[in-house]
């Protein structure tokens, strides 16, 4: 069940996004259902309601869609690399009854901190980018649930010529994260399906500009 949104979420949602060329998305709090004890198999793998449709809704509009996701658990040794790719087809085939698709899947096993690739740092963002060999001008999304998903949008940003824009969801650790970072400024939603609705609503709007 969703909450309800409160006033400031409202009017945040009556703002204008830009429609993106590409949405990055966290995995575990964002996608399925994140746990302390870590996701190890395909079975604990379980969608977040209304995700997988938002993901879809996303390939539908023609936006492409970048997974990057901290897998230390693999380091860890608590899952394997087959376990990790088992959960990844598991996905894209609850995704593909949705006629939806991913274009690419980013992960990290690195425990070190200081792993480029390991959020905060921005290494799996830019890879995506350059991967999808986006323009500079494009509008790039990121969408986690933690403070370290904020911060690599940010630092991507820093560290590119592109504007990669951070985007937090309640779902997963996503309230303690809204109550710890306290930024009026950062766009919050209550999950990744109310995102995609704001996003592709506002593609009904009317341009002033014309
Ligand atoms: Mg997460």
């Amino acid at each position: 069940m969703r909450e309800k949104s409160n006033a400031h979420q409202d009017a945040q949602e009556k703002q204008p996004l830009p429609r993106p060329d590409l949405v990055i998305l966290d995995r575990d709090g964002v996608i399925n259902q994140d746990s302390s004890a870590y996701i190890k198999s395909r079975d604990e793998w379980i969608p977040i309601p209304g995700s997988l449709e938002a993901m879809a809704q996303l390939h539908h509009a023609g936006i492409k869609i970048g997974i990057a996701t901290n897998q230390r658990g693999i380091a860890l040794g608590l899952y394997d690399h087959q376990a990790l790719e088992e959960m990844h087809e598991k996905m894209r085939i609850l995704l593909a009854e949705h006629q939806g698709e991913i274009d690419m899947i980013a992960f990290c096993t690195a425990d070190d901190p200081h792993h480029p690739d390991r959020k905060p740092n921005p290494g799996m963002l830019l890879s995506i980018i350059e991967a999808l060999a986006l323009p500079k001008e494009s509008v790039i999304y990121f969408v986690g649930d933690k403070s370290s998903d904020v911060e690599a949008a940010q630092r991507a940003t820093k560290e590119s010529d592109y504007q990669v824009t951070p985007i937090l969801v309640r779902t997963g650790n996503g309230l303690k994260s809204e109550k710890k970072m306290n930024d009026s400024s950062l766009l919050t939603y209550n999950d990744l399906a109310s995102f995609v609705d704001a996003l592709l609503l506002n593609r009904t709007i009317p341009s002033t500009e014309e």
